[in-house]
């Protein structure tokens, strides 16, 4: 990237909403110029690529919410667009299982929630949780048919090819590490890898100006929102989530998807079994408190970001509020045979000599100072930059819905 570069939109972050922001834009307005800055040597790297490759129904989130709207219009978007660029999805549906009899309530709650947001669902005995998911045991369940998965790091790869082939440009190795808003324009200094490919290889720094800036930097988006003046009080925690595997005739023990009830308070989904999209069969994830926002294996330490998380006082409000649960995840997390029982609740089959670890996420979860987890997804306008400042799972399946409402924001003051 070059200092005579003049992009109308320059979009920092090329994971899967940048990428699907940067493709609605060019579909849209082929006659501007749009460039995605990413700082690793390839696009969606980042959660994009490290999650459970499922492309969500809708029926978890509050009506009326961002979630509830993106994740349906977008799943139906991302499937299209799967088939016109090749990228495979399994239509494999999805079993929400229901165990104890104190569950069955908030199934029929989840069920009741479900159908207000229009999402198809049908109610399941236990015969019928049977018939779409043999070795699963449940009192009751809830059957997603339209719940499928996919390859969301083939998906980003196929919206780069898809951006770059409408005139648009995608920059990897090429980090924003300061942004400065002007009433005329938004000025962005880039660091530059020379080769793009070698870490650690000759750097060079140039002096980009947009005319606007659309921040969607996953792990990094509350420090970005800071430079760009986007920010608010909320930070980002990070979350790893592990997977374990099942190995080899065992990965035959689940078709589609099978998920808890999940746990009220927390946004996430619980840990489930999930057949992939290769055929491999995950469950997972947990969460736990990260101690690198960015870290190259999974107990890697960055002290810039375990100082951070330590001092923001959300995290200790949170902790008093879920103390037991944040323990359980971690005895989980240290004791394979511990998560090996909590899947066995609902599917009984699965022995210890079934599983192997698995890879591994980080989580960019908002949190308030008053220790809330941000559920829904959040996106601030200041001037001339956008911010999407929360945009955890399902951002994946609806990223092309938010896609299209950023592109119409920034439209809107970009005659
Ligand atoms: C464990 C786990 C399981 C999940 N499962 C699902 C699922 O099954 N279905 C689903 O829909 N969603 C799922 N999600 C959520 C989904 O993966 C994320 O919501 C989505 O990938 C977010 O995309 P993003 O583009 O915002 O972030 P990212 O993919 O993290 O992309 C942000 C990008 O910004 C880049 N960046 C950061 N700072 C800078 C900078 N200064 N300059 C340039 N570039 C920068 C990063 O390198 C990165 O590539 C899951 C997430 C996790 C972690």
């Amino acid at each position: 990237m070059d200092a005579q570069d003049r992009p109308d939109v320059a979009i920092v972050g090329g994971g899967i909403v940048g990428l699907a922001t940067a493709y609605r834009l060019v579909e849209a307005r082929p006659d501007l110029q749009i460039a995605v800055l990413e700082r690793e040597p390839q696009v969606g790297t980042g959660q994009s690529s490290r999650n459970s490759g499922v492309l969500h129904a809708g029926l978890y989130y509050p009506p009326g919410s961002a979630k509830a709207r993106w994740c349906t219009a977008g799943k139906q978007q991302l499937e299209a667009f799967c088939t016109e660029h090749g990228v495979p999805v399994a239509h494999t549906g999805k079993v929400v299982a229901a165990v104890d009899r104190d569950e069955i309530p908030r199934l029929h709650a989840l069920e009741e929630r479900a159908r207000t947001n229009g999402v198809e669902v049908e109610r399941l005995g236990p015969q019928g949780v049977l018939d779409h998911e043999p070795h699963l045991r449940a009192l009751a369940g809830l059957w997603s048919p339209r719940t499928a998965v996919t390859d969301f790091g083939a998906v980003c790869r196929a919206l780069a090819q898809r951006i770059d082939a409408a005139g648009g440009q995608v920059h990897t190795s090429a980090e924003v590490v300061d942004l400065e808003q002007t009433p005329e324009a938004v000025r962005l200094v880039v660091t530059t890898r020379d080769d793009g490919t070698v870490p650690g290889a000759a750097r060079r720094t140039s002096e980009v100006t947009a005319r606007t800036v659309v921040t969607c930097a996953g792990l990094q988006s509350d420090r970005i929102a800071a430079l760009a003046g986007t920010a608010g009080a909320e930070r980002i925690v990070p979350f790893r989530g592990a997977w374990l595997r099942l190995r080899g005739d065992a990965a035959g023990l689940v078709r589609g998807n099978i998920y808890p009830v999940p746990l009220p308070g927390l946004p996430f989904l619980g840990v489930h079994l999930t057949k992939r999209i290769d055929g491999q069969a995950w469950i997972g994830p947990n969460a736990v408190l990260a101690l690198a926002r960015e870290g190259r294996g999974p107990w890697s330490v960055d002290l810039q970001d375990l100082a951070d998380t330590l001092r923001f006082p959300g995290l200790y409000r949170l902790a008093r509020r879920h103390l037991p649960t944040a323990v359980a995840e971690i005895w989980r997390d240290r004791v394979l045979r511990a998560t090996v029982r909590e899947v066995q609740r609902y599917v009984p089959d699965v022995e210890v000599a079934d599983v192997e670890r698995g890879p591994w996420g980080v989580r960019a979860q908002m949190l308030e100072p008053s220790g809330e987890m941000v559920d829904d997804f959040r996106v601030r306008r200041h001037g001339r930059v956008v911010s999407v400042l929360n945009a955890p799972s399902p951002a994946a399946t609806a990223s092309l819905a938010i896609g299209a409402e950023i592109r119409d924001q920034v439209l809107t003051h970009l005659p």
